[in-house]
């Protein structure tokens, strides 16, 4: 398997299309500062465009991303 987490995502579209969003397209790495290490920052939302359809927009939460780290 390959190694990137995704996250299955509907989006806000009347279809309600099912978007498998890559959770390292959310997850920023946190430039490196000397002598600090900060764990990656998880923004309260991001939002992405439906990957079927124009009108749909998929949002993902902190919350969601935490789930799905969390699982294995
Ligand atoms: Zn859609």
């Amino acid at each position: 398997m390959a190694m990137t987490k995704t996250i299955k995502v509907t989006c806000s579209g009347a279809d309600q299309h099912l978007n498998e969003i890559e959770l390292a397209k959310i997850v920023q790495p946190t430039p490196v500062t000397r002598g600090t290490t900060k764990p990656k920052e998880i923004p309260a939302r991001s939002v992405f465009p439906c990957q079927f359809c124009k009108a749909g927009k998929v949002v993902v939460t902190r919350e969601m991303v935490e789930d799905a780290t969390k699982k294995k």
